[in-house]
């Protein structure tokens, strides 16, 4: 009995000490640099915890001690700072013709990035190619040693479980298997549908936001998701966000799903300029000189664009974020889409908080790698806790 109580003491004051590491790491995190006064009063912990806990950190070099904040008398402070080129994230896009490779340091920024060529095929082949490209983005380096992860963001839904893609209609797979891709990889990996891994990334990177609907737009259509306090929001079959098949008109376009009519028919990039590989820099231009052709097609893909919004705004009473190739053309011109979608007379003045992110130049890549980060500072990434750094 005594033994038994000893052992729950044990393994509790163990609980308590990783909960405070994780604690002490996430609020340095945010701040970047404080002093150990500062960390002890704003968590409430003694002196000598926070202590061994900076010291803790410091060995694994996570944390550094900063230049001296000049005081008026006494001893002068150092400020303890976050190393957040510690260690890194890899993201990955598949494509269907290409790979983007973006490797993120612990805040978020992009240390280097690639975009290759590459068809995708179903092969061992195939994955070991994207882990060389991984290998020659991440160099040769310090950093190769500090990779935390892959993240792997996929054209295609997960299964609950997060070992199957259920369906990828981008590359024409059905119940694809994920759990082989890992022996081809050199550093752990991890799968993600693209606009849950994009939308997560959006709303991590952001202080202000907590929940918002994801819309992102690619060649092909219109995906999205649904992040709630600062997580992906993964419903019953992990499907929500799959906006871009809500039906705008049912006697519509075909849609590559096989219905009619969806958001996607519409809202795809390729509608814009018909071409397969969209140049928009080149619809935009000659939107701006006036071209009569361009106008028109600009204005139903508003309209669609709109009703499509209005549809999810009067499902979410969140933010709405548009993120992909569209988001810095469409930021000059976001004011004329908010007004079109307060004129559907349910919303009227209350759905301004629509906005564009510019800020990601491959969102789905950078939030696949975010995703690591987070895990890894959330002590939650597989194979890598802060107990054993
Ligand atoms: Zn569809």
């Amino acid at each position: 009995m005594e033994a038994e109580l000893k052992e729950q003491q044990t393994f509790s004051n163990a609980s308590v000490r990783i909960i405070n590491r994780g604690r002490v790491l996430r609020l340095l995190f945010q701040e970047g640099s404080m002093t150990q006064l500062e960390i002890k009063n704003r968590l409430n912990l003694s002196g000598p915890t926070v202590t061994q806990i900076l010291q803790f950190f410091k060995e694994a070099g996570l944390l550094r001690e900063g230049d001296e904040i000049p005081s008026s008398g006494g001893r002068k402070p150092r400020p303890i700072e976050f190393c957040y080129r510690s260690f890194f994230a890899v993201g990955v896009e598949i494509r269907r013709h290409h790979v983007d490779v973006q490797v993120m340091d612990l805040k978020g920024k992009t240390e280097a990035g690639t975009v290759r060529r590459l068809v995708f095929e179903d092969s061992g082949a195939y994955w070991r190619q994207v882990n060389d490209i991984v290998r020659e983005t991440v160099g040769s380096g310090p950093r190769a040693g500090r990779v935390l992860g892959v993240g792997i963001a996929f054209p295609g839904e997960i299964s609950p479980k997060g070992n199957i893609v259920s369906r990828s209609t981008v590359l024409g797979l059905k119940n694809f298997p994920l759990d082989h891709i890992q022996k081809n990889f050199d550093y752990p990996v991890y799968v993600e549908y693209g606009a849950n891994a994009a939308g997560f990334g959006t709303v991590w990177r952001s202080r202000e936001l907590k929940d918002a609907v994801y819309v992102i737009v690619t060649n092909n259509g219109v995906a999205g998701s649904v992040i709630l306090n600062k997580e992906i929001y993964r419903g019953r079959y992990n499907k929500p966000g799959a906006f871009g098949h809500m039906v705008l008109n049912p006697e519509g376009r075909k849609c590559f799903c096989g219905g009619r009519g969806c958001w996607s028919a519409y809202g795809a990039l390729t509608c814009l300029t018909g071409e397969e590989d969209p140049d928009l820099e080149g619809f935009f231009k000659k939107l701006d000189r006036g071209d009569k052709g361009c106008a028109l097609r600009w204005k139903e893909y508003l309209e669609r664009f709109a009703q499509a919004l209005a549809n999810i705004r009067l499902s979410f009473d969140t933010e709405i974020i548009i993120g992909g190739k569209l988001a810095p053309y469409l930021a000059p011109r976001i004011d004329e889409l908010k007004k079109m979608v307060a004129a559907y007379p349910a919303l009227a003045e209350d759905c301004m908080d629509i906005w564009v992110d510019t800020e990601a130049d491959s969102p789905m890549a950078e939030g696949a790698a975010l995703m690591i980060v987070s895990s890894f500072l959330n002590d939650t990434l597989e194979g890598f806790h802060l107990e054993q750094l």
